[in-house]
């Protein structure tokens, strides 16, 4: 397998212009005679299927949801960046580059991150056409408020419902044109195989979520806009549904998946009540802007009212280590730093297996400064829900916080076309690995999707389609077709035949596996953990295909037989995320090895727990070659090249 980036060389101000310029172009007329494949219809999916049934092609759009509303994205609450420079606060795409490259802890390709930089601009454009209500100013001007990781004002929010207002913008985009017959909308539909023919993506076998039918779909080139793969861990900040069976399947049929251990862990959540809960609650980083992080200096006070006690005896960690930056130091930094003292003994709320996970986010000093009204106009409907959900005021008491599972930078790897190792199989938002390397910083994951889908596909694809051409002499007769649709019948009986006699349910397992990835694979990594969770992994996957419980028929809506697929891929890609992460021997960003860590230095005063990088073995994306089941997948590298920013040690 050979990893080409095809990014464009010369100045990075212009080569996204010049490839522009240079990548072939379907005629208007040929368009309509091109099907395209959509899977997913989030930000990425849905821009991507309205924009390409826009330019003229046959488009054709799956989700697993009963609409494309419900996908994911809709639950994104703080944020969109873009480099506007409205508050003239000294950004430049220069400058939103810079930072997402440093916050990746330099493991991104340069010339992806620029090019998504530039394109931030216009999304805000596109999205204001398209209806979306971003917060203003008093005069007009929309307005901008701070994330992690920037010392600049470039995100654009829709109070905590950003993702909520974006979706429903390019939904009505996407309805637009299923109303206008230009795409066929396929909800309740979920993809399980990828159809390769002659090493070409040709189409996706999918199961009709209510009558259980397989059924192949054949097309030109196929796009998968399928999310990230977060649930892994079992909990986590993401939707229940979300899963990673579309990537894990391309995968399986030869699509290289890059950088799988990097997941990040979102450092302002509502922290876990008890053993029985099955989802964590995001509080979204922008209440980073106003609240203070911090948790009592002495153990004995951890049980204590907060407001009784005093300024003195609070550890305002963050503020103290990093001055800068403070409070919105990036999400890896910020959400390690609780760990350490939550695991020192001064964690605060319920003790859960011997210790309390949780640091306060209080909101008491800004509430003074502007007023309690001025707060509400800000996060509201935050306040409102951390209170329904823990039976606690925050404009009373401070929040409890603790990190958890949020969001994968790993995921199939892509070129600068955004194509995989399969030829015509795109891949497009959090499905693929492209922008963020080891660490995303907030805001830049809406970025990320509307860039793909709204300006990145409707040009590589014509790009692909106009190089490789019509895909002839494929039907459903095909044997490839055939074999693929086949394939996943049986998978389904043996799930069926097997489950009717299961001992364990599905979400029981699930546990059991995100306890294992949480533990080994999470915010702290080493050698000694990552070798016990391989260990553990696949005996734990075998009984699970022994002994899962799986009711009912295949034949219909089975919930337990969706789920059971899917913590069957998941399985797999866990074991995956260990080994890369054991093979990466280094820290970068997310990827936290205890091995590779910085140590206090009083003369300097910094503070240690900081990732030790190894540059010169692991500058590069690993991306992993599947070689069938039971067999070791091999290990290739993408060397990345710092031309624009030189290597440093992350520094806030
Ligand atoms: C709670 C929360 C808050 C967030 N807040 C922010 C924020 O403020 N700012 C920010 O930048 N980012 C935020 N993020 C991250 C961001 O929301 C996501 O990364 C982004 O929305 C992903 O968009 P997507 O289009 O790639 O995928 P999704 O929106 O997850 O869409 C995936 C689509 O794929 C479909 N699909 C998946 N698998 C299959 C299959 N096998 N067959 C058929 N269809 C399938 C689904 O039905 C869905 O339509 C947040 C994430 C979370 C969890």
């Amino acid at each position: 397998m050979e990893l080409r980036s095809n990014a464009p060389t010369g100045p990075i101000e212009k080569r996204w212009d010049q490839h522009k310029f240079s990548m072939k172009l379907v005629n208007p007329a040929n368009k309509r005679k091109f099907k395209v494949i959509v899977v997913g219809t989030g930000l990425a999916g849905g821009a991507g299927a309205a924009s390409l049934a826009d330019l003229g092609y046959d488009v054709e759009a799956f989700c697993y949801q009963d609409s494309p509303r419900r996908a994911h994205s809709i639950a994104a609450q703080g944020g969109i960046n873009a480099a506007k420079n409205y508050q003239g606060d000294g950004d430049s795409i220069y400058r939103l580059f810079y930072d997402t490259v440093k916050g990746g802890d330099f493991r991104a390709r340069e010339s992806n991150v620029y090019r998504l930089a530039q394109v931030s601009v216009d999304i805000i454009d596109q999205c204001a056409a398209l209806g979306v209500p971003f917060a203003r100013e008093y005069g007009g001007l929309l307005a901008n408020r701070s994330f992690g990781g920037a010392q600049v004002s470039r995100t654009f929010y829709a109070r905590g419902q950003t993702g909520q207002q974006l979706l429903l913008g390019a939904y009505s985009h996407l309805a637009r044109t299923i109303q206008s017959g230009k795409v066929k909308m396929h909800p309740r539909c979920e993809m399980v195989d990828l159809i390769v023919v002659d090493g070409r993506a040709r189409g996706i076998v999918t199961r009709d979520l209510v009558t259980g039918k397989a059924e192949a779909h054949l097309a030109d080139a196929v796009i998968l806009a399928t999310g990230g793969y977060g649930n892994v861990f079992y909990l986590s900040t993401n939707a229940k549904g979300c899963n990673t069976s579309a990537i894990w399947r391309a995968h399986r049929k030869g699509a290289a998946f890059a950088n799988p251990c990097f997941t990040q862990i979102h450092p302002t959540c509502i922290p876990q009540a008890g053993d029985y809960q099955s989802k964590l609650t995001l509080m979204s980083e922008s209440l980073r802007n106003d609240g203070r992080i911090w948790v009592p200096r002495k153990k004995e006070d951890v049980t204590k009212d907060p407001a009784s006690i005093p300024e003195k005896d609070r550890y305002y960690y963050l503020e103290e280590k990093y001055p800068a930056f403070g409070n919105l130091m990036p999400r890896d930094i910020a959400s390690r730093q609780a760990k350490f003292v939550c695991d020192e003994g001064l964690g605060v709320g319920p003790e859960i297996a011997g210790v309390r996970r949780g640091v306060y986010l209080d909101f008491a000093a800004a509430i003074a400064r502007d007023g309690q009204s001025a707060i509400a106009e800000r996060y509201g409907n935050l306040f409102e829900m951390y209170e329904r959900i823990t039976g606690e005021n925050p404009y009373k008491v401070p929040m409890r916080i603790y990190p958890a599972t949020h969001y994968t930078m790993g995921g199939l790897w892509v070129d600068y076309n955004l194509m995989s190792t399969v030829p015509g199989l795109l891949v497009a938002g959090e499905a693929n690995f492209s922008d963020h390397g080891a660490n995303r910083l907030g805001a830049s994951a809406l970025m990320q999707g509307l860039a793909d889908g709204f300006f990145i596909l409707p040009y590589v694809v014509g790009h692909y389609l106009a190089t490789a051409g019509k895909s002839t002499g494929v039907d459903a007769s095909h044997p490839a077709v055939k074999d693929a649709v086949a394939a996943v019948e049986k998978r389904v009986s043996t799930f069926i035949e097997v489950g009717q006699h299961g001992k364990r349910t599905v979400d029981d397992y699930h546990r059991e596996l995100g306890s294992i990835i949480w533990n080994h694979c999470g915010m702290a990594r080493s050698e000694k953990g990552l070798k016990q969770a391989l260990a553990k992994l696949p005996e734990l996957h075998a009984d699970f295909r022994k002994n899962v419980k799986v009711l009912g028929s295949g034949e219909g809506l089975n919930r337990e037989l969706e789920k059971a697929m899917r913590v069957d891929d998941f399985f797999e890609l866990g074991a995956l995320m260990c080994r890369d992460a054991l093979e990466r021997d280094e820290s970068a960003g997310c990827h936290f090895r205890e091995e590779h860590q910085t140590k206090d230095d009083p003369a300097t005063k910094k503070y240690g727990g900081e990732c030790v990088r190894n540059d010169e073995k692991f500058a590069h994306v690993a991306a992993w070659e599947w070689k069938g089941e039971g067999q070791a997948e091999v290990r290739h590298a993408e060397a990345l090249e710092y031309e624009f920013i030189k290597l440093a040690q992350r520094s806030y």
